[in-house]
């Protein structure tokens, strides 16, 4: 019998405290092979002017749920279902002011002039690996000026002051000389923010940062997360990180999404993620890594099996072929909702309420 101290979720956060409401977003990939479904109906908030973590395994559908907000999917994908809203705040310096307009960005044609406004503007992305997202014959001051000119309405040479601002901004040494280089020309770590630069030009309300240090040696990693950690308070713009690196969330996140196979299985501030997870894969993926300062010779226990093909379906809860506390006859035959175990804890698992998902 499972302990059941959950109750339905309930959204009491108001539209002031978000930015962006995912609800029961379905991404599916339609290939020669089968059909692929990326994300199977995740939903949660993201807060306004706070830093949250999305976690999980490589192939749990952290980026493309960020793709799917930024509406940037190729063209093989659909999103058969799902809601994102976009409350648009006001901005007014710290970007305080209450939400003025709501943008149901899955409305939006991909091609339109409204969500290539958005785009760049509102919602950034910086991506994993720079040198395969900056254009190889544009100088770095031509590619992030055009960002500029594009979303700001000035002429070029006004594009170019701006471009060497924020490239002083993101501490980039000699910015002046910087804006004439191509990507080839520069180091690994200068290259990442000079596409935070690019990410940071139009002073946008929500950064995806997606993996952005994780081609990086370690020092370089550690100088950009204290430059997003500053920028994003200089700023008070909202950054969505998304990092399979627990060790990362810890240092840059206000709060964390543990993702699974297409769903939120898990979603707390920090500390409870940390000192008191509930779903038995966000205790796996903490019992994976080492803990600095530990006095304590743990063994580190390796995560049972792999994540399942995506073009596979696994009835009942995604993680019961990996998991310690599968429960036969109930874990195996349905998908348990999630439910609220603390305030602003949710959680999607058996252990904590016998409801189950309605499909
Ligand atoms: Fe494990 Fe069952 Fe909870 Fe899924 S629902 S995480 S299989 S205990």
């Amino acid at each position: 019998m499972s302990e059941t101290i959950g109750s339905p979720t309930t959204t009491t956060t108001t539209s002031a405290e978000i930015i962006l409401r995912i609800k029961d977003l379905h991404t599916y990939f339609y290939t020669d092979i089968g059909i692929s479904k990326a994300l199977n109906g995740v939903t949660f908030d993201i807060p306004s002017r706070k830093v949250l973590g999305i976690v999980g395994e490589s192939g749990c559908g952290k980026s493309v749920t960020a793709l799917s907000c930024m509406r940037l999917l190729p063209r093989s994908a659909k999103i058969p279902k799902g809601e994102i809203t976009f409350f648009r705040h006001k901005k007014n310096g710290n970007g305080s002011a209450a939400p003025v307009e709501e943008v149901d960005l899955l409305k939006l044609d991909t091609m339109s002039q409204e969500i290539r406004n958005i785009r760049g503007a509102e919602l950034a992305m910086i991506f994993q690996e720079p040198m395969s997202s900056l254009n190889p014959s544009y100088t770095i001051g031509d590619q992030i000026g055009e960002a500029i000119i594009l979303h700001q309405n000035v002429d070029k040479a006004e594009a170019e002051n701006r471009t060497i601002k924020i490239l002083d901004q993101v501490g980039m040494s000699n910015p002046k000389a910087m804006v004439k280089r191509f990507p080839h020309e520069l180091s690994g770590g200068m290259r990442q923010r000079a596409m935070i630069a690019m990410g940071l030009s139009c002073n946008p309300s929500v950064l995806f940062a997606d993996e952005p240090t994780t081609a990086l040696d370690v020092t370089t990693e550690a100088q950009i997360l204290d430059l997003m950690r500053d920028l994003q308070a200089q700023l008070g713009m909202t950054i969505v990180f998304i990092t399979h690196n627990l060790g990362v969330v810890a240092q840059m996140c206000d709060s964390v999404a543990v993702m699974y196979l297409g769903r939120i299985v898990e979603q707390a501030s920090i500390e409870p993620i940390f000192y008191n997870p509930k779903h038995p894969y966000t205790k796996a993926l903490l019992n994976s890594i080492p803990h600095a300062g530990s006095r304590e010779h743990k063994r580190l226990l390796p995560i049972r099996g792999v994540v399942p093909d995506p073009y596979s379906s696994i009835k009942g809860c995604p993680f019961h072929p990996r998991c310690n506390s599968f429960m036969p006859g109930k874990c195996d035959v349905n998908v348990p909702a999630t439910v609220t175990v603390d305030n602003g804890h949710t959680v999607r698992c058996f252990l904590y309420s016998d409801e189950v998902e309605q499909q």
